[in-house]
């Protein structure tokens, strides 16, 4: 450029105009619908109807895409985990170690499950699980790991199964936002003891509204999901229903007509897949070498599916002496101002969520109360820096036609790094109110 166009935050003409259509996720086409009428037609409308054909359906294709034995529908991803975890045999006072950067679910299902959550800081760059800190956590107590591939990118599991195998622990893999990513050449969902999956509309394979599956190469851990999500009930498929409980089960069904839509976009998931690889690589290719911006990418023994696209902010690196979080803060509101939808996602580290720091439970504490010599959480310094110091892209770029719009946004990266003087002056006197307010006590 020659001439620098002003930044939209100043007055300037914003790069994506007012009125631009944003691609829409899930994006739902008339397989869909077919799939829903088909479904509804039917009248087998749970997987417990005789003859019920689409959770049935969606578990083998599920189980043959990823490449395991088993895959069982269930209500949603928090379900998902709280079945595996009762499935591999977690117990109420167990602590289950859990990163502390992921989705709220990844722990709230541990208490769910009568298990405390402990809390292991992450690696900087990636928010992923640091496997040094995950072994340190382990205590006599330990029986299990949730091992996160956040953002959609598989976290170190050759590393982390071999601390459970040292320790005796079982791992569950909460690959929520990982669907179809690779690991040494296996995919998410084969990686561990069991692993759960979040077919919520905001993931990369959507239901119309919620859904879960858990994956497992055991048939015993697969049986008991079957049984929890139906009351715990012994069910034999040529016999009449029994209703006998030999569980303590739940009602966490996947229903028909969610199922039916999901084998519709799965369907059309290896399309999908391969463009939004092809979209993202495009506009990370123009942004990762903006001065100050870590953008996120896979090392080469992995994919990343990217759900969450998470831009590290480093001032030091642009030459700007202004603390990283008024930077994050004055890019994404310069971001936001040309028309980037630039968030945050996860404001706080798992451990300092409200419901975890008041070590909220059941009645009399459980189960919190059941680790009595626990003492409080330490500290999670690479968590804390990685959120105060980031940004995020959600949702807009699972689109398979995102590629425009993504475009559009690396045009807006650019301005902005073109402005970085504004940037810097903006991010000078957000310190400085802060540096004041702090004075002021
Ligand atoms: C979405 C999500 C869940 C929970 O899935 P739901 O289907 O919303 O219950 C769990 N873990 C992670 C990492 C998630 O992103």
């Amino acid at each position: 450029m020659t001439t620098r166009s002003e930044l939209a935050i100043v007055g300037g003409t914003p790069v994506l105009p007012r009125g631009w259509t944003y691609p829409e996720w899930p994006v739902v086409e008339a397989a869909d619908r077919d799939a829903i009428e088909r479904t509804l037609s039917s009248g087998k409308l749970t997987c417990m109807a005789s003859g019920e054909q689409e959770v049935s359906g969606l578990e083998r294709e599920w189980a043959e895409f990823v490449g395991c034995r088993r895959a069982i529908g269930v209500a949603n991803g928090t379900a998902a985990l709280t079945l595996a975890f009762n499935a591999v045999g977690v117990e109420p006072g167990d602590e289950v170690l859990v990163p502390a950067v992921s989705f709220v679910a990844s722990a709230m299902a541990v208490l769910h499950h009568m298990a405390v959550p402990v809390f292991v800081d992450v690696d900087p760059r990636t928010c992923n699980v640091d496997v040094a800190a995950l072994e340190a956590a382990v205590t006599p107590r330990t029986t299990a790991i949730v091992a996160v591939h956040l953002h959609g990118l598989p976290c170190d599991m050759d590393e982390i199964v071999a601390v459970a195998r040292r320790r005796g622990l079982r791992v569950v893999e909460d690959a929520a936002q990982a669907h179809a990513a690779e690991y040494r050449g296996r995919r998410a969902g084969t990686l561990g003891d069991i692993a759960t999956f979040s077919l919520n509309v905001s993931k990369n394979l959507p239901t119309c509204g919620e859904g879960g599956l858990i994956t497992t190469e055991d048939d015993a851990a697969a049986d008991k999901c079957v049984a929890l999500r139906q009351f715990g009930e012994r069910l034999d498929d040529d016999r009449p229903r029994s209703y006998l409980s030999r569980h303590l089960g739940w009602n966490a069904k996947l229903n028909s007509v969610q199922a039916a839509f999901t084998r519709a976009q799965l369907d059309r998931f290896p399309r999908y897949e391969a463009s939004r690889q092809d979209n993202v690589a495009r506009f990370l290719a123009r942004v990762r070498e903006l001065p100050g911006l870590e953008c996120p990418s896979a090392p080469p023994d992995r994919t990343h599916v990217w759900h969450i696209l998470r831009f590290r902010c480093e001032p030091e690196r642009a030459g700007i002496d202004v603390s990283p979080r008024a930077f994050r803060d004055a890019l994404r509101r310069a971001l936001a101002a040309e028309g980037v939808p630039a968030s945050t996602y996860q404001r706080v580290p798992l451990p300092d969520q409200p419901v975890f720091r008041a070590r909220v439970g059941f009645g009399r504490g459980y189960p919190w109360t059941l680790a009595p010599e626990r003492g409080p959480d330490g500290e999670f310094p690479n968590a804390t820096r990685a959120l105060q110091q980031s940004f995020t892209i959600q949702k807009f770029h699972l689109n398979p036609h995102a590629g425009a719009t993504l475009q559009r946004f690396a045009d807006a990266f650019e301005k902005v790094f073109d402005n970085l003087d504004v940037v810097a002056s903006m991010a000078r006197a957000a310190d400085a109110r802060a540096a004041a307010v702090e004075v002021g006590g």
